[in-house]
């Protein structure tokens, strides 16, 4: 895991932490001398590993193994599914034909049921590649989906509004 770090002369206190493609993301402010800086970017980043990486491929295998069960009665079939770094933008994608699912690395660090969310969505397009009706219902088998989108789209509006203050 690599460590970025981005000072701002406009950000006045706080020091936060991202995880940005697989790397660390430091915002800090631009008067905070590096020794200071130094001591809060370890704690964060024992802080951020903790969350991050027990999360590996496997435990996605896992998640999706237990979600197709719970959801759609053990019926799916895919070939792999895999943490992607490069997909900042996309929560996850799912090639239908190749039947292989990837999983944004941002969403390791989001709470399991959040995650959880987006593997089924990207699980149901197993059985329809849009996101029409016969979609929505599959994705709706999942109670807490109305929730995580939600809460996705908060933390997505969050992060947008930190990247516009550096
Ligand atoms: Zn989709």
């Amino acid at each position: 895991m690599e460590v970025i770090v981005k000072r701002s002369a406009r950000r006045k206190k706080t020091i936060q932490a991202r995880m940005v493609g697989g790397n660390m993301e430091i915002l800090a402010p631009a008067s905070i001398s590096d020794a200071a800086l130094a001591g809060h970017i370890e704690k964060l980043q024992t802080r951020l590993e903790k969350r991050v990486y027990p999360k590996d491929d496997l435990h996605l295998q896992k998640r999706a193994d237990h979600l197709n069960r719970k959801y759609f009665q053990g019926s799916l079939t895919w070939n792999c599914i895999q943490y992607s770094t490069n997909q900042e933008r996309r929560r996850g994608s799912c090639n239908c034909l190749a039947r292989t699912i990837r999983i944004s690395n941002n969403l390791a660090a989001l709470p399991q049921w959040v995650e959880d969310y987006v593997i089924v969505h990207e699980l149901a397009h197993l059985l329809e590649p849009n996101h029409g009706k016969r979609f929505k219902a599959l994705v709706r088998r999942y109670p807490l989906a109305e929730r995580a989108i939600g809460f996705l789209m908060a933390s997505e509006s969050l992060q947008q509004r930190n990247l516009r203050e550096n």
